[in-house]
């Protein structure tokens, strides 16, 4: 097999998850972020994970995403977070996948497939967006009222949650934040005076957990008769998200700190030295000579490339770890290759471990440390390692 390979330590996602469920106690219930194939790391190691850890929920991109989700955990509650395709209400139902939704259609929709299924009034449970300032998903709160009717006695449907989405939680004391948690603490006195009662109040992100709104969300559902729900994604996966602006000295949170020490990454990225070369100088490496031997050098090619998810643009600004050392990138990074200077690391051979992401002796590599390089999140570099970098429990 081409040695390319993503490690998931099952053990860690578990461990992770009762952290964070310790951290969010008493005031919320938190629900497992496995979205993008579980940020990258593989829905099917990583669902059943979370599940061992105590998820009762999952949080899920798609029906597609959500059907195979179900297969992997019959007993969870899967809810699909970007709501479904016109077409998918019969599915959704079939497979007992709770919609986020916030478009008339998607709930006549599913009314009218669980009706013809025989659903008895309240059966099914929805999960209702609103749009608190994100104009991404979810109802204006203006628009509210046009909602109530679908929800009324004898309607299959149940509005089980009031769900909202933080967009500026990483943001220290952000300003946004209590705008948006404003919004929806009147949007929920409109829903009560319309008479309907939702048992759960569904908000907040792994930065909002880390950031210690636990307890303010408690409170705000609580005020409402509601529990409250929050949805953490990187902090599952053992990344800490960093605030921007950052907590000043001092005032950082005790949970972010506690997060810090406590959250275990739990995805390694590897690949082997396939061949070594030494050239002298002049030498040009790669496309394009971007890169030429200023000395004899003596050089490493890696099985990886940018179709494995290195991006291109790392070529001659980036290392990766060989025999516990860092390894410049030199020349462009290739489709399946790449190659690097391993003139200063003595005794590097073919076959040995290069690791991308993850720790190898004292040093290590962070999804951050491409974040920042690439000008991107550590989110979109989990979710741009390739789909044939094979993803193995360890
Ligand atoms: C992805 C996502 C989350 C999780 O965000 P993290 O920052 O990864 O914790 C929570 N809620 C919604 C709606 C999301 O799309």
């Amino acid at each position: 097999m081409r040695p390319c390979w993503a490690e998931i330590r099952t053990r860690a996602l578990e461990e992770n998850f009762r952290f964070l469920a310790s951290l969010a106690a008493p005031h919320v219930e938190l629900l497992a972020m496995v979205k993008g194939n579980a940020y990258g790391h593989s829905l099917a190691l990583c669902a059943p994970a979370a599940a061992r850890g105590g998820a009762k929920w999952l949080g899920v991109t798609s029906v597609e995403e959500g059907i195979a989700a179900r297969a992997l955990c019959p007993d969870a509650r899967v809810l699909v977070m970007s709501g479904y395709a016109r077409g998918q209400a019969a599915a959704a139902l079939q497979f007992q996948l709770t919609p986020i939704a916030w478009e008339l259609w998607q709930i006549d929709e599913l009314a009218a497939a669980a009706r013809a299924a025989g659903a008895t009034a309240a059966s099914v449970p929805v999960h209702l967006e609103i749009d608190t300032g994100m104009s991404r998903q979810g109802v204006l709160p203006g628009e509210l009222s046009r909602i109530f009717s679908r929800f009324a006695p004898g309607s299959p449907l149940r509005l089980e949650a009031v769900m909202t989405h933080l967009f500026a939680a990483d943001e220290a004391d952000s300003q946004a934040t209590q705008e948006q948690l404003a919004r929806m603490d009147e949007a929920l006195g409109r829903i009560s005076a319309a008479g309907l009662f939702a048992e759960w109040l569904n908000v907040g992100n792994s930065a909002a957990l880390l950031a210690g709104q636990a307890r303010k969300l408690g409170e705000l559902a609580e005020r409402h008769g509601m529990k409250a729900l929050l949805r953490p994604g990187l902090a599952l996966y053992g990344v800490v998200p960093e605030f921007d602006p950052a907590f000043d000295a001092g005032q950082e949170p005790a949970s972010l700190a506690a997060a810090r020490a406590a959250l275990k990454p739990v995805l390694a990225w590897k690949s082997r030295v396939v061949g070594l070369r030494s050239v002298p100088a002049g030498a040009t490496i790669g496309y394009n000579a971007t890169f030429a031997a200023t000395e004899p050098m003596r050089l490493a090619l890696v099985a990886v490339g940018y179709a494995d998810g290195l991006e291109r643009s790392l070529g001659n600004r980036f290392y990766l770890l060989v025999r516990g050392e860092r390894a410049p990138l030199v020349g462009r990074v290739s489709m399946d290759q790449s190659v690097l200077d391993v003139t200063e690391i003595p005794g590097v051979e073919a076959g040995d471990e290069v690791v991308l992401i993850g720790a190898q002796d004292d040093e290590s590599i962070t999804a951050y440390d491409y974040a920042h390089a690439m000008g991107t999140i550590p989110w979109e570099v989990f979710t741009r390692i390739g789909q044939r970098v094979a993803r193995t429990a360890v």
